[in-house]
């Protein structure tokens, strides 16, 4: 669903309609679908817990039914403190696991489990045991965009919005660090913390699209703007941002800043929330395609696309597809990702207690 509120960067820039999973609804029946949504969410004594990517009416629907919008750490972290019995997840399936990983004893469901990642894909847990092993001395950092199994190998989880602060923690601690899987996350993080590294390449395929050179003419036509950018993005992206951040620490800079233009550099499913949050402000997509593309990119992901009301109702209907993880890899995965909550928890104290919050 377009959002009058968010413009083009510029006809230069073609950006085609994402595919959405519901794009063949007519309205009478996305409304049937709501009502239905809504009604197996009460009978099933299910909560919606959406990601900041997926489509704009799924994140109304989480929001009026009393669930939530977040990213993948506040998701699950919300499911856990949440009293309902199942977690119907919009997302993609490692934030399905990840829910399931903390909250053993409740039914998590998700519209489609083949909703993957490129970053859960291309880091397979067999390849990346073998790569841990040819490196013993490193602490293995993992971004939350992982497969169980992966989370499972790991010392430490990290979300984008924690990642430097824990690995600038290790590496004053001297230890060096194993990373995966985002190499664009992990150059980043190495840059901020100095941290001696050693990255294993993977990358997402949205923010690898977003492209430097034309960040820049972007900018000249919006000299006013600032610009936002979420950390998987290239480094010829990432220089030019007035502020880096995960999908939560860009939703607040559009609120807290002065500025009334924003170049944003991260999934387009985030302006329903920006626009909500900042109403009166101007959000310009930055530009995917390289000057000499033939082919043009979307900032959007295909698979949080296919999340949509359809398969969320046969979801809550059926009670299922049910996420389940090994129940010894979800204790290896588990312990890894409560650090990264005692870390969090921790450091969340410390700011209170110096009186910063
Ligand atoms: S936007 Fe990128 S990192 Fe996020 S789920 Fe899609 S492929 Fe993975």
């Amino acid at each position: 669903m377009s959002d009058p509120s968010v413009i083009e960067p510029s006809t230069r820039y073609f950006r085609p309609e994402a595919f959405t999973a519901d794009e063949t609804l007519s309205a009478e029946e996305r409304e049937a679908l709501r009502e239905r949504i809504r009604e197996l969410l009460r009978s099933r004594d299910a909560v919606l817990v959406a990601h900041y990517y997926t489509d704009a009416e799924l994140q109304r629907l989480a929001d009026e039914t009393g669930g939530c919008v977040a990213d993948s750490l506040e998701m699950a972290r919300f499911g856990a403190e949440h009293p309902a019995s199942t977690l119907a997840v919009a997302g993609v399936r490692f934030m399905g696991e990840t829910a399931k990983i903390l909250t053993p004893d409740k039914r998590v469901i998700m519209p489609d489990l083949e909703a993957t990642c490129s970053l859960d894909v291309g880091c397979p847990a067999d390849a990346f045991a073998a790569f841990c092993d040819q490196h013993p001395d490193r602490t293995v950092v993992v971004y939350a965009n992982t497969s169980a199994a992966v989370k499972a190998r790991a010392d430490w989880v990290v979300t984008s919005s924690i990642a430097v602060d824990v690995v600038a923690y290790l590496h004053q601690r001297g230890e060096k660090i194993l990373w995966a899987p985002d190499k664009y996350l992990g150059d980043y993080v190495r840059r901020q913390t100095g941290a001696d590294m050693l990255l294993w390449d993977g990358s997402c395929i949205v923010h690898e699209e977003f492209r430097g050179l034309e960040l820049a003419d972007l900018r000249r036509e919006h000299p006013g703007a600032k610009v936002l950018v979420h950390p998987e993005s290239p480094a010829a992206v990432v220089e030019q941002a007035d502020v880096v951040g995960s999908t939560s620490q860009l939703i607040r800079a559009v609120t807290e800043m002065e500025a009334e233009t924003f170049i944003v550099a991260t999934d387009a499913g985030i302006f329903h929330k920006m626009h909500e949050a900042a109403p009166g402000k101007t959000l310009i997509e930055a530009p995917t395609a390289g000057r000499s593309a033939t082919c043009r990119s979307c900032a959007h992901c295909p698979w949080m696309a296919m999340n949509g009301l359809r398969s969320l109702a046969s979801a809550l209907e059926a009670g299922e597809p049910q996420v389940t993880v090994d129940p010894d890899v979800a204790a290896g995965a588990r312990r890894s990702l409560n650090r990264m909550l005692d870390f969090a928890a921790e450091r969340a104290r410390q700011v209170l207690g110096n009186g910063d919050a």
